[in-house]
């Protein structure tokens, strides 16, 4: 996670702006698996949202991701939740991120990056209500983890 942020940020027209904690979460969707860690990020960029995925996916393949089983483990997983308001329903590319607002792997630490957010006109903290987060916990340190990871 530490390099795939690292690789963003080195591109020339993308900057990592703020980085959440990581957080050890309960698997979502297929749960006979370990934990995951999730973590958020903000990204200003002047690419299109299309060339930002186009850029997050290269970046996954370059470090080696896989893809086996859908939502099985996996070395990393970048996805686009919001593109400042954008809404798109293309092809390969959905934003706002279709089953973010079910997942409290990406709203708690997105929460923690962004805490005025609405998502869908609702408050983050009102989504985050719904869910179970009981299992979701936030790993020490600090949020430079990213810059300072080996
Ligand atoms: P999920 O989307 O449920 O989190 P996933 O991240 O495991 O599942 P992937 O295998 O990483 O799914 O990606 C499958 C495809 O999803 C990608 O090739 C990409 O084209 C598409 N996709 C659509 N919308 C987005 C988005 N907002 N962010 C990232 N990928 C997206
Ligand atoms: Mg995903
Ligand atoms: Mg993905």
């Amino acid at each position: 996670m530490a390099k795939a942020l690292r690789a963003l940020d080195a591109n020339e027209r993308c900057k990592v702006v703020a980085v959440s904690a990581c957080y050890r979460t309960p698997p979502w969707g297929k749960i006979d698996q370990p934990d995951f860690l999730n973590a958020a990020a903000a990204v200003d960029t002047v690419l299109s949202p299309r060339a930002f995925l186009d850029l997050c996916l290269d970046t996954e393949k370059a470090l080696k991701r896989e893809r086996g089983e859908r939502w099985g483990p996996r070395l990393i997983d970048l996805d686009i939740l919001l593109f400042g308001g954008a809404v798109l329903k293309e092809e390969g590319l959905e934003v706002p991120h279709p089953r973010m607002v079910e997942r409290a792997f990406v709203l708690v630490p997105l929460q923690e990056i962004a805490p005025q957010l609405t998502v869908a006109d609702k408050p983050i903290g009102a989504w985050i209500e719904r869910l179970d987060t009981s299992g979701i916990k936030r790993e020490p340190g600090d949020n430079d983890w990213w810059l300072t990871d080996v």
